[in-house]
């Protein structure tokens, strides 16, 4: 069965789509044939790989899905760019989880023939999040080290478990991920005691720490971990990859 990692939390600004561009750009640098799909109207993971948006998205159009990957400048690594026409799939079904089941089946139809598929979802809790949920085998969520940052967390997790109902022995928790760490802040640390003490294993060793080569690269179209291999973040989603491909 492939390997396909949904990256998802319903907060905007988490780390969400740097993590799923950088895991995707690690991965498919190890040797795994890997796709992208970016599933955000916003398009960031796209831009972040130096892409144009999609103007018809397959998911909507139920065309082929084929047809609408690119290849990336990266080896390996090939793209389902976003859209920004993606609001149109709340016109497919009448409840998000209807929608869903929908999209799954045609999303999931052209993904057999590689390695690893990695999803970067939209913040929130809607059809495209569940289409994904749905359609993956483990989920990733990535946690900012912030007074807030458990918020909200009972309620994507509400959705995962309704998904593991639906579609029982598919789905499992990846991971979740303690982003823009910045370990001078006692909050930082905080957070990372409560959501360890609380979600135990499950919270990756690797932390992603606050770093500026981080937050530059998209603009250059590129990972971090190819853009500034030696910055500190870049280190950490290096480290990271490692702990993924390590939990499979
Ligand atoms: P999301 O997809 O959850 O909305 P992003 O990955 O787009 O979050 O990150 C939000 C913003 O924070 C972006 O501008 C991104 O470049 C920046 N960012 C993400 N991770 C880091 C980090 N480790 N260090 C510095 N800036 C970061
Ligand atoms: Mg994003």
């Amino acid at each position: 069965m492939v390997r396909i990692v949904c990256v998802a939390n319903q907060k905007g600004g988490v780390g969400k789509t740097t993590t799923a561009i950088n895991l995707a750009v690690g991965m498919a640098a190890s040797g795994a044939r890997t796709l992208l799909i970016d599933l955000d109207p916003q398009c960031n993971a796209t831009s972040g790989l130096g892409q144009q948006p999609t103007p018809r998205h397959p998911l909507v159009k139920r065309d082929p899905i084929h047809e609408s990957v690119v290849k990336t400048y990266a080896e390996g690594l090939e793209l389902l760019p976003g859209s920004r026409s993606f609001q149109d799939v709340d016109a497919l079904a009448k409840t998000p989880a209807a929608q869903a089941a929908t999209l799954r089946t045609h999303l999931m139809s052209e993904l057999e023939g590689y390695d690893q598929v990695l999803i970067d979802c939209p913040p929130s809790l809607g059809t495209l999040t569940q289409t994904a949920l749905a359609a993956s085998t483990e989920v990733l969520m990535p946690i900012q080290c912030e007074y807030f940052a458990m918020e909200g967390l009972t309620q994507m997790i509400n959705v995962i478990r309704s998904v593991m109902q639906q579609h029982p022995g598919r789905l499992e928790f990846g991971g979740i991920l303690l982003t823009m760490f910045d370990e001078r802040f006692e909050l930082t640390h905080e957070v990372d005691n409560e959501v360890r003490d609380f979600f135990g294993e499950i919270v990756f060793d690797t932390v992603i720490p606050r770093d500026v080569a981080v937050a530059e690269a998209p603009s250059h179209g590129i990972a971090a971990i190819d853009y500034d291999p030696r910055a500190r973040g870049s280190r950490a989603y290096l480290e990271l990859c490692m702990e993924v491909l390590g939990r499979d």
